[in-house]
């Protein structure tokens, strides 16, 4: 059959730009590929999960496979941010995770570090932690605290704008408002595995298409939705809905939140699981937030900030382990955005399989932690599309039949982080 009248053709067609998909489109764009990124909504729009004021980039992991990914990650958002002219990332002072002796996911991270040479260092005298951040943080006893140098602060739409822009001076064609409905063979693959000039029809919802030869798929909190859709495979992603929050830092402490004042990205282990960033975006006002959220459907958010939540967890958390600095009876100002879980926590990085093949390749599920890995995840996808595997990087853990093998993926030896909890109201 021939090409429909109108019928653009591309080397790799990307679904979705947010980080993932921005990346990719970069990547294969700098590769002297012909690429195609499509977007449902706007350009930058905030219904996804790439959008707002900061993300944090750390080496402290329980799972050793993610430290060799976040120093090439490091490596590469400096490399992208040369090419840009201007900067994303903004080092911090330092990572600081904190929490009860024995907990497992910390014992983890500092175990890994040390086992991949990353400077490490555990204080154990909360006085001593209190006395490094001009006083912030006042641990409870019995804790301990783990302090490392990998650490700093991505601003989200401006990388995603910043990729989108390298992308297309390279050449990437990006269109907007352009919603992805269906993906399908043009023509047969003529070998096993595809490639050999098949060809993948990517349409959308308004009756347009464009032809591929490879295509890339990242959704974000829609991967479940679009991939059951185009291929009748149920992935085990499910959408959930956050609340970044800042808080009032009380006059007087501006300079102790602050990044040149030292103060460090942080995380506190354990339940409540509690994240937060020097003061940077709003000035006098701090982002502490919980790693967690409520299950929703990506097109029937009702926005709804769990107010009863935070009382019951963020604001205890402010009142013991930032005594007298915040004014947290409630956050003044709130962000909403999508985590896309997985079972295990662990990103989901594969080819589509069944009669799509090798010739399309898939991403998400980054669970709560997948922007400082963008630039990487691209280059992998890119790898993947292109050459049928990625260089350098071992990709068993994301693939998707550790779900055939255990429903729950990867075993783990420490409780998940990230927790869901009742949608407010129920
Ligand atoms: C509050 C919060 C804090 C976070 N903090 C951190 C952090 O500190 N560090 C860190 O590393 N990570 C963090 N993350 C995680 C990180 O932001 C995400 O892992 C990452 O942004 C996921 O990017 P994505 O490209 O997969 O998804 P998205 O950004 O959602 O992009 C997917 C895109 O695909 C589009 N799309 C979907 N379906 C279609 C379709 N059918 N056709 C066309 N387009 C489509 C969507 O509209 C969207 O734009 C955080 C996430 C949140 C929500």
């Amino acid at each position: 059959m021939a090409a429909a009248v109108g019928e653009e053709e591309f080397d790799v067609i990307v679904v979705g730009a947010g980080i993932m998909g921005s990346c990719s489109a970069y990547e294969a764009a700098k590769r002297g590929r012909r690429v195609l990124l499509l977007e449902q909504f706007d350009l930058l729009h905030h219904r996804g999960s790439s959008h707002g004021e900061s993300r944090t980039i750390r080496a402290t992991y329980p799972e050793p496979y993610y430290l060799p990914m976040v120093l090439e990650s490091f490596n590469l958002w400096q490399q992208a941010e040369a090419e840009a002219g201007y900067s994303v990332l903004s080092p911090a002072a330092s990572q600081l995770d904190f929490g009860p002796a024995g907990d497992s996911s910390l014992r983890l991270a500092v175990d890994n570090c040390q086992a991949a040479a990353i400077p490490v260092r555990v204080l154990r005298d909360p006085a001593e932690v209190s006395a490094l951040f001009s006083g912030a943080f006042s641990l409870p006893s019995g804790w301990i605290a783990v302090l490392t140098d990998i650490a700093g602060v991505i601003k989200p739409t401006k990388a995603v704008s910043m990729f989108q822009s390298l992308a297309a001076r390279r050449g990437a064609v990006l269109r907007d408002r352009a919603q992805v409905s269906d993906i399908r063979r043009k023509t047969p693959a003529t070998h096993h595995g595809g490639g050999g000039g098949a060809l993948i029809r990517v349409s959308t919802a308004d009756g347009r298409s464009f032809l591929g030869r490879k295509c890339v798929v990242t959704a974000g909190a829609w991967m479940k939705k679009l991939v059951q859709a185009v291929a009748g495979r149920v992935l085990p992603i499910s959408p959930l809905h956050t609340t970044i929050c800042y808080w009032k830092i009380r006059e007087g402490h501006e300079k102790d939140f602050s990044q040149e004042g030292g103060f460090p990205t942080f995380a506190s282990y354990g339940d409540p699981y509690i994240y937060g960033t020097p003061s940077m975006e709003f000035p006098g006002l701090v982002k502490i937030a919980l790693h967690g959220g409520y299950a929703c459907d990506p097109d029937e958010r009702n926005w709804v900030t769990e107010v009863g939540l935070l009382e019951k967890t963020v604001v205890p958390w402010i009142k013991e382990l930032l005594p007298g600095k915040i004014e947290g009876d409630k956050p003044v100002m709130t962000q909403s955005c999508m985590y896309s879980m997985t079972p295990d926590g662990d990103f989901v990085i594969d080819f589509l399989g069944g009669e799509l093949g090798e010739d399309v390749v898939i991403a998400g599920g980054f669970s709560g932690h997948g922007f400082k890995m963008g630039p990487l995840v691209g280059r992998i996808l890119v790898d993947l599309a292109l050459d049928g595997a990625a260089a350098g990087v071992d990709l068993r853990h994301f693939r998707l039949d550790r779900f055939d093998v255990n429903p729950r993926g990867n075993p783990k030896e420490f409780d998940d982080q990230v927790g869901s909890h009742a949608p407010p109201g129920q």
